[in-house]
Parts: C-alpha cells; sequence; structure tokens
C-alpha cells in the first residue's frame, strides 16, 4: 500500500474495447503505472479524481460513483468484502482533513464505456491548450483562489461534466406545482404518514400478494414493493405496484440500481405512468454477496443512485433523455431515496443525504431505527446544510418477531444495527416475542413522532402484514 492510496486491495485495470493508436496505447500504459499505485486508478477513462480527494472510487466493488452505500459497517469496512476499508469513507475522511467536503457534492456523471480503459491525459493536455497554456499556469499559479478555480474548472469540470451529463451541486426545486400521488399531497400538508411495505412474491400467483395489500390498506398512505431484496429474485416491483394499484392501493416502486441499467431504466420509467405508478424509489440495492449462489456480478453498477435520481429528475422537469432526444410527453415522478442515518459519522452522512436531495429526492425513507436518540445529530446536520426542508423524511420501523430475527437484522443485514438493551429484552422475552417487539416499535415512533424535520414513519413488518393495524391504532395513527 502506498502512503497515498488508503485502500489495501489492488483490482485489475479495465482494458478498451477496440484496439487504440499506438502512441494512446503507450500513454494509457505510462499513466496506469503512475495512477495505479498512486491513486488505485483502474483505468476507467471517466477521471474524477480532483472531486474524490484524489482516491480513485472504482475501487468500490459496487462502482459506487457518488458516495458511499449504506452498507458500510460500524468499523468502515466495506460489507462487500470486510478485509478493506470502504473507499468511500477513505474519501471522505480525506475530503474533510483537507477541507474539500463540499467537493463531494457535485453529481458525478455515469462512466461513458467508450473511454473505458483509455487515457485521460492527452484530454487534460487538449483542454489545456483550448484554455491558453501560458494563461492555465499563470492562473494556477495565482494567489486570487477565485481566478485559480475557475481556470481549473475550465480544464476538468469539461472533462468530467460531460455535455450529455452537466451534473452540479446545486438543489433543483421540483419544475410542477400539484401534487402528483397522494403521498406527495399527504407530506406537502404536513400529515404524519404512514407508508409499508409488503413482500412480494416468491410465485406467479398473485392471491397472497393481493391479501396482504387488502390487509394493510386502511391503515397506510403508501405500500412499498422491494426490488428483489438481498438480491434474492421475487415478483418484480412494476408487477406488484401494477397489482396495488388496481386494487386502488398507492404503491412505491423500488428500483435497485443493482439491477438497472440506464437504457432499462429510462424505458421503465417512460411506462409507468401508464401503470398508475408515480412514486419511484430509487436505491443502490443489496450487493449480490449477500445473495443466494450462484453469485451474480460483483462489480460495477451502470448507474448509480444518486445518478438514477438525477437522470430521472430531468426527464420529468427538462424532458430529456441522457442522449439529449426530447420527450413530447415528460413522466410525473415523486422521487423518494434511501437513507442509512447511522452508517457514517452524521455530518459525513449529511454529506451523501444532501446531495441525493439535490440530485432530486423528495423524500427519504430510512433504514431500519433502533436508537431514535441517534437521529438528533444526523437531523441536525441536515438542517445546517440547509436540505432538511427540502425532503420529506420517513424513518423506518421494524417491529421485531422474536429473537431470531432480531439477531438475524443485526448480524446479517448491511447498515442495520440492534443496540445490546434491544437484544437482551427480545432475548428475554422469549415466547413473549412478538409483544415485546411491538412495544418496542411503538416507544420508537412515539419518541420521534415530535423531531423536526421527520414526517412519518415507514414501517417494514418483515412479512407481518398483519401487525401494521395494531401499531397504527396503538401509536394513534390511524384516525
Ligand atoms: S460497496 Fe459500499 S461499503 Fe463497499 S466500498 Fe462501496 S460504498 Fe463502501
Amino acid at each position: 500500500m502506498s502512503g497515498i492510496k488508503p485502500v489495501r486491495r489492488w483490482q485489475p485495470a479495465f482494458y478498451p474495447f477496440k484496439r487504440e493508436k499506438f502512441h494512446r496505447r503507450l500513454l494509457a500504459k505510462t499513466e496506469l503505472l503512475i495512477k495505479g499505485p498512486l491513486f488505485g486508478c483502474r483505468m476507467c477513462g471517466n477521471c474524477l479524481l480532483q472531486e474524490t480527494a484524489f482516491i480513485c472510487p472504482m475501487e468500490c466493488p459496487k462502482g459506487m460513483r457518488n458516495g458511499p452505500c449504506g452498507g458500510v459497517t460500524p468499523s468502515k469496512r466495506c460489507y462487500v468484502d470486510e478485509t478493506r476499508r470502504c473507499v468511500w469513507y477513505c474519501i471522505y475522511e480525506r475530503a474533510l482533513k483537507k477541507g474539500r467536503e463540499e467537493k463531494l457534492l457535485e453529481v458525478l456523471p455515469p462512466l461513458d464505456w467508450e473511454k473505458v480503459g483509455t487515457e485521460t491525459w492527452g484530454e487534460v493536455v487538449r483542454q489545456i491548450q483550448k484554455t491558453g497554456t501560458a494563461k492555465f499556469i499563470k492562473d494556477i499559479l495565482s494567489k486570487d483562489k477565485d481566478r485559480k478555480s475557475k481556470t481549473w474548472d475550465s480544464v476538468f469540470k469539461t472533462i468530467r461534466q460531460p455535455d450529455w451529463w452537466q451534473g452540479d451541486s446545486d438543489y433543483h426545486a421540483p419544475g410542477y406545482q400539484e401534487p402528483v400521488s397522494e403521498l406527495e399531497r399527504r407530506l406537502r400538508s404536513r400529515e404524519f404518514v404512514v407508508a409499508t411495505e409488503v413482500t412480494p412474491p416468491l410465485s406467479a400467483n398473485v392471491e397472497k400478494l393481493a391479501k396482504d395489500i387488502e390487509l394493510v390498506k386502511p391503515y397506510v398512505t403508501a405500500v412499498n414493493f422491494t426490488d428483489s431484496s438481498s438480491a434474492r429474485p421475487r415478483m418484480s416491483s412494476i408487477a406488484c405496484s401494477k397489482v396495488a394499484h388496481d386494487l386502488n392501493v398507492e404503491p412505491v416502486l423500488q428500483i435497485a440500481a443493482r439491477d438497472t441499467t440506464r437504457t432499462g431504466l429510462q424505458a421503465d420509467i417512460v411506462g409507468v405512468n401508464e401503470l398508475g405508478i408515480f412514486n419511484v424509489l430509487c436505491i443502490s440495492g443489496d450487493s449480490t454477496k449477500v445473495g443466494p449462489s450462484p453469485m451474480g456480478s460483483m462489480n460495477l453498477l451502470d448507474i448509480d443512485s444518486v445518478q438514477m435520481l438525477w437522470l430521472l429528475r430531468r426527464m420529468r422537469d427538462e424532458g430529456i433523455y441522457l442522449d439529449g432526444r426530447k420527450m413530447k410527453n415528460q413522466p410525473k415522478l415523486f422521487l423518494g431515496a434511501a437513507s442509512s442515518p447511522f452508517a457514517a459519522e452524521p455530518n459525513l452522512q449529511a454529506i451523501k443525504d444532501h446531495k441525493k436531495v439535490n440530485a432530486g429526492a423528495q423524500f427519504f425513507q430510512t433504514n431500519i431505527i433502533f436508537e431514535p436518540e441517534r437521529l438528533d445529530p444526523w437531523l441536525e446536520q441536515l438542517d445546517k446544510r440547509g436540505a432538511l426542508d427540502k425532503v420529506h423524511i420517513l424513518i423506518g420501523v421494524a417491529p421485531l418477531k422474536s429473537y431470531k430475527v432480531a439477531q438475524y437484522l443485526h448480524m446479517k443485514v448491511p447498515g442495520i444495527f440492534l443496540p445490546e438493551n434491544i437484544l437482551k429484552r427480545m432475548e428475554r422475552a422469549g415466547d413473549r416475542g412478538p409483544e415485546e417487539g411491538i412495544l418496542i416499535a411503538l416507544e420508537i415512533i412515539d419518541s420521534i413522532k415530535n423531531k423536526k424535520g421527520i414526517n412519518g414513519i415507514h414501517l417494514m413488518t418483515l412479512g407481518w402484514e398483519a401487525v401494521v393495524e395494531r401499531i397504527s391504532k396503538d401509536a394513534g395513527l390511524h384516525p
């Protein structure tokens, strides 16, 4: 490990898809020889090093290009491979040390695979020549910070933000007035909202699914359908959402970046309004590492969850496809994202969540929370950043059915942590497990109900749909 590259494991470099000219191949080899050991560069050909504290984010097994996923372990290791540190955590730490954390807000583009495996230095030289080599050197050496950063950006931002992406660090308010869904309407009118999750079936029969949807229908505003959670295939979220819509229940379509390509995402979104789907939750999705064997690709995502938000927001508000084609009719979307408030220190976690809000997230559904008091510093950080009043937050609450379930969540599910006292309560409860689990959930709801910035709960029943009625009534959330 060099002193500069903080992640332990060396991963192989990418190669171009077509044979390059000799001088470009030579340049690429030289670039790899220097940037590899120094920065962990894998020659993605779409270099972002200036924005990622000079640590290559392509060492993340999920290929996240816009910040960490929610699965960082408590010791800040990568949940896909615990023998190494989370590369994004390293990027955040270094950016913070150098006072460059605001740089992390820029929404960075997905890979342009035309460039993968090719050199980038040639492009830098061409851009410098365009700006004027003498001017570039003079400005970069200048003491005037503004001038320096303007000239730097004229070269590097032009390269990393191609015309088809144009990502930035700013907030973009939704470009429409009337709420597109009941979930959005209620959240805007400051009601304390209850959403839940119904587990998609394992087979092609929707009888049980319909029964579960009917069971929760009177008590919730919207129902989420997971997109093959834990990388285990089930009925698709789109199909379940359609079933819910036909039963007059408002669906939240979950889309996991893990199984999504940029083409597939845009195609699906053009069609979902026709199926009565307007709420869309963009998540990165569990790595195939936590799924069953044989394991699917553990390498790069085509598009990460922040990029999904940016792309869908632009389709909705600007009516453009990623390739720049104009749409005649824009999709109506209420866009959501997942948040894992305890995955990193509150100030770091708030950077990632702020970025999601800027990219287009209008609501958050958080990971399951068992320590409500730990939410305060995270909410304060979001508030400090001016992001809290731009997003509606639904806190993930799960009634535990048994000690076994509690242990499973704690040990096996990335990003979920149960404190010792809850584990002990569930262990002591024995056969009274379900009742104790409900009591714990009610206590959590009670303590978050009046927190500033929290707009509702997302009840994750883990297949125990019948509990929604009891919790919603006992928590006083059912009028
Ligand atoms: S997969 Fe998640 S935990 Fe692992 S390096 Fe990437 S962002 Fe970090």
